[in-house]
């Protein structure tokens, strides 16, 4: 038996079979749909959540590119506000956003507050990073604390007032960062990081450049969710006769990352096509890729 993993990027074979199944769906806007999503899945690499918020805007058709943009609106939901997934998105930005006081006093800290305690301020310092590290115990952290600041020279000001004005400080410095769901969902839509707000060039493959004319004569926006990205891949599947096992919109973005490597395509135009943060994630799917082996292979010895 062999197993497949969803996330697993399909071969040049598989993916040509997922298109002809394609054109075994009865209706004709499924079809479409279908067709839409798995190209610029399989072909653009676009991931679901971008393909969900495209619209018409996005796409110029003059120069060949779609811009994934650094905010969109979301109107998607079912009020007509944001959707579901943009939801759970600002809700994860709000639950990260707030350092806890602790976090906060060491950021301080760090941006040298209460660096004219000499020795006390080092140990200060240390004693939060060692707390942070999960290195020591609230009680013994409140002990190096005392310690620290019994060590301070009484020269100068008193070091118990100081720390309770960095506590003080921490305190609005918490606050300033505090976020509402309702000022994070202003932001959303918004890529999932900097590096995906990007250009994707489309006019090297004409079938992606007649998807994209096709659906948008049809409507201005992916009418639909995020789940149906999921779903009409699915479909995809079905009319192909292969096992819903075998790919996702992850696995169709896979599969162009691979198909583009094994075309050859440089690491750093990899890496803006796909809005990668890090350049090794390019080199894994170059590395991985056979055919560049082999084209690299027949170059050194044809000379
Ligand atoms: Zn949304």
């Amino acid at each position: 038996m062999v197993r497949h993993s969803r996330e697993r990027a399909l071969s040049e074979r598989e993916f040509e079979r997922l298109l002809q199944g394609i054109e075994r769906i009865d209706c004709d806007w499924y079809r479409l749909q279908t067709r839409f999503v798995v190209i610029v899945a399989g072909r653009l690499g676009m991931r679901a959540g971008e393909i969900a918020h495209m619209r018409s805007e996005w796409i110029d058709f003059r120069n060949g590119m779609i811009h994934v943009p650094e905010q969109d609106s979301c109107d998607k939901g079912e009020d007509g506000g944001p959707c579901g997934y943009c939801r759970s998105l600002a809700q994860s930005v709000v639950d990260h956003a707030v350092p806890s006081i602790h976090d906060a006093r060491l950021e301080l800290l760090e941006q040298g507050q209460l660096v004219d305690l000499g020795k006390a301020y080092q140990e200060l310092l240390a004693a939060h990073q060692a707390r942070a590290d999960g290195h020591v115990s609230t009680e013994e952290f409140e002990d190096r604390i005392q310690d620290a600041l019994a060590l301070a020279d009484h020269g100068g000001r008193d070091a118990w007032d100081a720390y309770e004005e960095l506590e003080s400080r921490a305190r609005k410095y918490r606050q300033r960062r505090d976020v509402t769901l309702e000022e994070a969902l202003d932001e959303y839509w918004i890529p999932k990081t900097d590096a995906a707000a990007r250009k994707i060039p489309f006019d090297f493959e004409p079938r992606a450049e007649i998807v994209l004319e096709d659906f948008f004569d049809r409507v201005d926006r992916y009418p639909t969710s995020r789940t149906t990205v999921n779903r009409r891949v699915d479909d995809a599947l079905e009319a192909a006769d292969m096992k819903k096992e075998e790919c996702s919109p992850h696995g169709l973005r896979a599969t162009a990352a691979s198909h583009h490597a094994g075309r050859g395509l440089d690491v750093v135009a990899l890496q803006s096509m796909f809005g990668w943060v890090q350049l090794e994630t390019a080199m894994k799917y170059i590395q991985s890729s056979g055919t560049n082996t082999q084209r690299a292979l027949n170059a050194v010895h044809s000379r």
